[in-house]
């Protein structure tokens, strides 16, 4: 329920279908707006490659899609798989980067993801075309 999120929680939102394809065409399976949230995955691709939530919220941690095809076993390898489960030192290094800084944002005050407007965003998100999300719009309100 919409209700429930607040400004700063992470979220997932689980679609029926992810119309959005990458440049080369390949199919998504999930997809992160941006760095802090929301993010989405595919639900039939999900229980097919279960990573795909764990690298969609590595993506909001700030950690960007590998491309070289040496890293095949990355978590972070553009393309799905079963066996993507590496993190680069680099790459532990960035996430303890975001939440440290956040944590110490949290302790200023009222911490909040800029704007508190986790809610806004994830309409903003699940509804823009572009995406192609599809999903039982008559459960989400
Ligand atoms: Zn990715």
């Amino acid at each position: 329920m919409l209700s429930q999120i607040a400004g700063n929680d992470f979220i997932l939102a689980v679609v029926d279908k992810i119309g959005f394809t990458s440049g080369d065409a390949s199919v998504t399976g999930g997809l992160t707006s941006d760095r802090g949230g929301p993010t989405s995955v595919d639900y039939n691709r999900w229980t097919n490659y279960p990573n795909i939530a764990a690298h969609e919220f590595f993506h909001i941690l700030g950690l960007d899609d590998l491309y070289n095809a040496t890293q095949k076993t990355s978590l972070m390898y553009y393309m799905g798989g079963k066996n993507r489960l590496q993190v680069s030192n680099t790459e532990r290094t960035l996430m303890n980067d975001y939440l440290i800084h956040e944590i110490e944002n949290m302790y200023k005050g009222s911490y909040a993801n800029p704007g508190l407007d986790t809610r806004n965003k994830l309409q903003k998100f699940l509804n823009n075309s572009k995406y192609g999300f599809k999903f039982n719009k008559a459960k989400f309100r």
